[in-house]
C-alpha cells in the first residue's frame, strides 16, 4: 500500500521534485518577542470590500500590532470564477483608507512585501502541490475520479437512507484506489480532484478551543474533503493549512462560517505533523431586517454592507473605525470616554470579549459616534474634509465652499472649539442641509403660532435696530431680554412660570421669531453666533424680509 501511495503521488504530481523539507527550512522562524502574534486577513478578491471584512481585518491587525507582531494581507484568489479585475486593489486600497496596512502581503499601492510570500495564492500553486504530493505519498490523500453525476447519485442514496451526506467512509469510492487504476485513468485523460483520507469516524466528538467562543465540542471530521480541485487550484482548506503553516500564523482570526470546518483543518495540520494555529471565529455583523429577525449584512440587499457606502455618505473614516472598535469590544466606549484624545490603537482588543452571536449594526450609534468625531474637529479640518469628500460626491458644494472659504470656515466654526460642541453633522453628505441657510438668503419664514403677526413684526423691527457688529454674547442677550420685556414677554422661563398670565410668552418665543426669520428652522445654532457670522447687514435684511412676509 505504501508503495502504491508513493506511486500515486508520482502519477499525480510528476513535475513536482522540490523537497518539502527544503521549503520548510526556507521558511525561517520569525524573530518575534514572546507573545507577539502573527495574524492575517485573507480575503477573496471579489471586487467588493464588505464592512464585515474591514471589521475582521481590523481585529486581526490590532491583535498583531498590539502584541508587537506581524499582520499579513493574503489574497485568496483560488476561485477563478469569482474573481474580478481590480479585485485586489479594491481590497488593499480600501483597507488602506482605514489605516489597515499589512506588514507583509499586498500593500495599498499594490506592491507586495515580506519574506514569506508570494502572498497571492494563485502564485503559490507549486507549494500546495508539493505538500499535497507528500500527503498522498504518505497515504493520507488520494485522487478521486468521481463525476458530478456519481456524487449526486451517492447523495440521493444517502438522503433516501436518511444518513449523513458526503464523501466519507464506505461512500468514499476511490479511497483505496490502486496506482494501476490511477495510471490508467490519467492516461485516458480523466479529470480528478485530490481528497484527504480522513482518519476520523462518524459520531466522534472533537474538543475545540476557540479564542472567541471558548471551549466547544464539535463533531470530528470524517469527510474526505477536496483539497485540490480538478483545475489544479487548492480549496480553501488546503491553502489555509499550507499558507498558515509557511507564514507561521499564530492566530487565525476569521468568520465563524468556518467554524464547522475547523475539525477538518486541525486534522490536516495533524496529518502533516504540524502544530495548528489557534483559531478565533468571529460572528458576522448582523442587522434586524424588516420582519424583525436578525440576519447577516447582505452584499446584495444592504447598501451599508459595502464600504463604498460609508465613503460616499461621507462618514469620516475615524468614525467608522471607532464604531467598529465598539462593535468588537463594547468596553471601547468607556475607554474612549476616559481617553478622548488617544488613538484607537492604544486600546487593547480582547478576542474573548468579542460578541459571540453577531454584532448588531446600529446606524443611530454610528451617527452618534460620528457626530462626536466631527464635533471634535476644528473648523479648518471640517472644511478640508468636506472639500475632499465633495470632490467626488458633491462638486457644487465644493465650488461654493472654495469661493467662500473664509465665510464657510466661520460657518463651520459656530459652536466649535468652545465649551459647547454642536453635534449636528454625522456625515459630510449632511453638510449641505446643515449649512443651507448660510448659503442662500432665500429663507422661508413661518411665524411661530405662539406669537401674533403684529407682535412678531415689532420684534423683528426691534431686532433690526438692536443688532450690532460689536455685540458680545452678553450684550446681545441683554438686548434680547430688553426686546422681550418691552413687547410683553418674560425675560426668562422662571419669571414666566411664576405668573404666565402676565406675559405673552417668554424669551424663547422672541428668540424663535428671530431664529425662524434668519434660518427658516426651529433648531439652529446659537443666534448671536449666527448673526455675527452672517453679518449684521444680512441679518437685518432677513429680519426685514420676514417682516414683509407677515
Ligand atoms: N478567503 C476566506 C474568506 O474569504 C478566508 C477565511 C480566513 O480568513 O481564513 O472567508
Amino acid at each position: 500500500m505504501a508503495q502504491d501511495s508513493q506511486q500515486i503521488a508520482q502519477l499525480l504530481f510528476p513535475n513536482i521534485t522540490v523537497d518539502i523539507q527544503q521549503i520548510l527550512l526556507a521558511s525561517q522562524p520569525r524573530e518575534l518577542a514572546e507573545g507577539a502574534e502573527v495574524t492575517r486577513y485573507a480575503p477573496s478578491p471579489t471586487g467588493f470590500l464588505h464592512i464585515g471584512g474591514v471589521y475582521a481585518a481590523m481585529i486581526s491587525e490590532r491583535i498583531a500590532h498590539q502584541s508587537g507582531g506581524v499582520f499579513i494581507l493574503r489574497i485568496e484568489d483560488t476561485d477563478k470564477q469569482r474573481e474580478i479585475a481590480d479585485g485586489v486593489k479594491i481590497l488593499a486600497a480600501g483597507l488602506g483608507k482605514f489605516g489597515i496596512v499589512p506588514d507583509e502581503g499586498v500593500l495599498p499601492d499594490m506592491t507586495e512585501v515580506g519574506a514569506y510570500g508570494p502572498y497571492i495564492q494563485s502564485e503559490r500553486l507549486p507549494l500546495y502541490h508539493a505538500f499535497l504530493k507528500d500527503l498522498v505519498a504518505r497515504g493520507f490523500a488520494y485522487p478521486c475520479f468521481c463525476a458530478s453525476e456519481e456524487l449526486e447519485a451517492t447523495r440521493e442514496t444517502q438522503e433516501l437512507q436518511k444518513i449523513k451526506t458526503g464523501y466519507y467512509g464506505r461512500f468514499a469510492k476511490h479511497r483505496d484506489i490502486t496506482a494501476a487504476e490511477v495510471e490508467e485513468r490519467i492516461a485516458r485523460g480523466e479529470k480528478f480532484v485530490v481528497r484527504v483520507k480522513s482518519q476520523g469516524a462518524d459520531g466522534q466528538k472533537f474538543a475545540f478551543k476557540d479564542l472567541v467562543k471558548g471551549g466547544l465540542t464539535l463533531s470530528s471530521n470524517d469527510q474526505d474533503s477536496i483539497l485540490l480541485k480538478s483545475d489544479g487550484f487548492p480549496t480553501y482548506h488546503w491553502a489555509h493549512c499550507v499558507d498558515d503553516k509557511l507564514m507561521q500564523t499564530t492566530k487565525v482570526i476569521r468568520g465563524d462560517e468556518w467554524l464547522s470546518s475547523a475539525p477538518l483543518h486541525v486534522e490536516l495540520f495533524t496529518l502533516m505533523g504540524w502544530q495548528h494555529p489557534e483559531y478565533a471565529h468571529i460572528a458576522p455583523i448582523v442587522k434586524i431586517d424588516e420582519t424583525g429577525s436578525k440576519r447577516k449584512l447582505s452584499k446584495r440587499k444592504d447598501p451599508e454592507a459595502n464600504v463604498e457606502f460609508y465613503f460616499s455618505e461621507g462618514y469620516p473614516i475615524k468614525a467608522v473605525t471607532e464604531y467598529l472598535m465598539n462593535l468588537a469590544n463594547s468596553s471601547f466606549e468607556d475607554w474612549r470616554r476616559e481617553n478622548p484624545t488617544k488613538s484607537h490603537t492604544d486600546f487593547v482588543i480582547r478576542l474573548e470579549k468579542i460578541n459571540v452571536s453577531g454584532a448588531l449594526f446600529d446606524f443611530v450609534k454610528l451617527g452618534d459616534i460620528s457626530k462626536e468625531v466631527i464635533a471634535a474637529m476644528t473648523a479648518a479640518e471640517v472644511f478640508d474634509a468636506v472639500c475632499l469628500w465633495g470632490e467626488e460626491h458633491d462638486k457644487e458644494l465644493v465650488e461654493w465652499l472654495r469661493a467662500n472659504a473664509i465665510y464657510a470656515q466661520a460657518v463651520f466654526g459656530i459652536e466649535r472649539g468652545g465649551e459647547k460642541h454642536r453635534k449636528d453633522i454625522a456625515k459630510w453628505s449632511d453638510v449641505r442641509d446643515t449649512i443651507a441657510y448660510f448659503m442662500t438668503d432665500d429663507i422661508n419664514f413661518i411665524r411661530p403660532e405662539k406669537v401674533d403677526a403684529e407682535t412678531a413684526g415689532h420684534i423683528l423691527d426691534a431686532a433690526i435696530g438692536a443688532v450690532s457688529e460689536s455685540d458680545t454674547p452678553d450684550m446681545w442677550l441683554a438686548k434680547l431680554k430688553g426686546i422681550a420685556v418691552s413687547h410683553g414677554f418674560a425675560q426668562d422661563t422662571k419669571t414666566f412660570k411664576a405668573d404666565p398670565t402676565q406675559f405673552k410668552g417668554n424669551l424663547g418665543d422672541v428668540a424663535m421669531v428671530l431664529r425662524l426669520a434668519l434660518t427658516g428652522r426651529t433648531n439652529t445654532p446659537d443666534l448671536h453666533q449666527m448673526i455675527q457670522v452672517l453679518g449684521v447687514e444680512r441679518a437685518r435684511a432677513r429680519f426685514a424680509r420676514a417682516k414683509a412676509s407677515l
